[in-house]
């Protein structure tokens, strides 16, 4: 199971929330900042005079039993945003107070707790971009799209720097990157669920990038993930010449039914294989194998379904069923080995084939 979520990780003051608002905008979807979540729970401890360094295991649980945490529209025409027992605690949670407690509350076991049953409820809200520490590594390790979302350290202090209610009074560039430093140090070595990139985010270095840059760059995978995850499904009505004597579909032809469905799988995936052709690749068949379950008439509607099941060196084995309604007729596989048709000799698979690789 994958839930559609678009996670964005990473440190502190790498862009994430500006990327993140711009995907939800750019997509029409709900966006959840979940370091306000954090930084919730230390201004409700700084509203009951508790420390986040020195505060009991137990009294947290005490406060928690007893906090209301939601996403809401504050005014009708605003965008969504904490609400704490009733209470839109607004630019507070932006302090560079409460955001070195929401580090401190977030190294606590029972607070993330806590907060990941609420994280995982914001799912049921259809699609939705979080962004955080750990959206993709804990909260949502299903999540359909990954991204890990990092700048230089100076970078990052001074688009922090340039976020006024952000930073302490007389704060410099080197205090700054100091502060950010230190929190990336909690949120890395924590035991709990610490920031780290997962395994299959991509990695997006938006240094030297302008925030529309990035914004296109993750469109763009997002996109390329969906078109490679689309499944290919062709429909063909068996004509009267596909049938021999005894009135059935002649075994012959579903290895013409497989090679229309390759054909079809790749136009959907954004290649074509006259255009592989004109580009010196062809991919010859040096295996066919077809197991026949079922017959099928004239006139009947079938369905052929399939994918690339292998790609390694220079073959490539692509899977198929043929079927008509939920009746299996015919399952089977080509292999085929890419060659290069300057020199007629095997060639590696072509990256852009790899990536349909299911
Ligand atoms: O992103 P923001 O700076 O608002 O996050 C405040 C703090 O909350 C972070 O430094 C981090 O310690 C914590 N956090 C977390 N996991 C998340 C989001 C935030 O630990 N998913």
């Amino acid at each position: 199971m994958t839930s559609d979520v678009i996670a964005i990780d990473g440190p502190a003051a790498s862009g994430k929330s500006t990327v993140a608002r711009n995907l939800s905008e750019a997509l029409g979807i709900p966006y959840i900042n979940t370091g306000s979540l954090y930084r919730a729970v230390a201004w409700k401890l700084r509203k009951n005079a508790l420390d986040p360094d020195t505060v009991s295991p137990e009294e947290v649980d005490r406060i928690l039993a007893d906090t209301r945490i939601s996403y809401e529209k504050p005014a009708p025409d605003a965008p969504p945003d904490i609400r704490i027992d009733g209470v839109f605690p607004g630019q507070e949670l932006r302090s560079a107070d409460i955001a070195s407690g929401a580090s401190k509350v977030a190294t606590m076991p029972n607070v993330r707790a806590w907060l990941l049953d609420l994280q995982r409820g914001m799912a049921k809200l259809g699609r939705i971009v979080m962004e955080g520490r750990d959206i993709g590594t804990a909260v949502f390790p299903d999540a359909r799209f990954k991204f890990f979302l990092t700048a230089s350290p100076m970078v990052r202090a001074r688009r922090r720097l340039a976020q006024s209610g952000e930073t302490v009074d007389g704060a410099t560039l080197e205090s700054v990157a100091r502060d950010i430093a230190a929190r990336d140090e909690q949120d890395s070595r924590r035991a709990v669920a610490p920031l780290k990139r997962a395994e299959d985010a991509v990695l997006v270095d938006n240094s030297e990038w302008e925030s529309h840059q990035t914004l296109q760059f993750m469109l763009d995978k997002i996109k390329e993930k969906e078109t490679m995850e689309k499944e290919t499904v062709l429909n063909y009505r068996v004509p009267y010449a596909d049938t021999d004597q005894m009135g059935v579909v002649y075994y012959a032809n579903y290895l013409k039914y497989f090679e229309m469905f390759r054909s079809e799988m790749l136009i959907d995936a954004g290649l074509s294989y006259l255009q592989m052709e004109k580009e010196g690749i062809a991919l010859p068949v040096i295996e066919a194998v077809c197991r026949y379950k079922s017959s099928a008439h004239f006139e009947d509607r079938l369905t052929i379904t399939g994918r690339v099941a292998e790609a390694k060196g220079v073959r490539v084995k692509i899977e198929c069923e043929v079927r008509c309604g939920v009746r299996l007729l015919a399952d089977g596989y080509t292999v085929h080995a890419c060659m290069d048709m300057k020199n007629n000799r095997p060639t590696r698979v072509p990256p852009a084939l790899l990536k349909l690789l299911k």
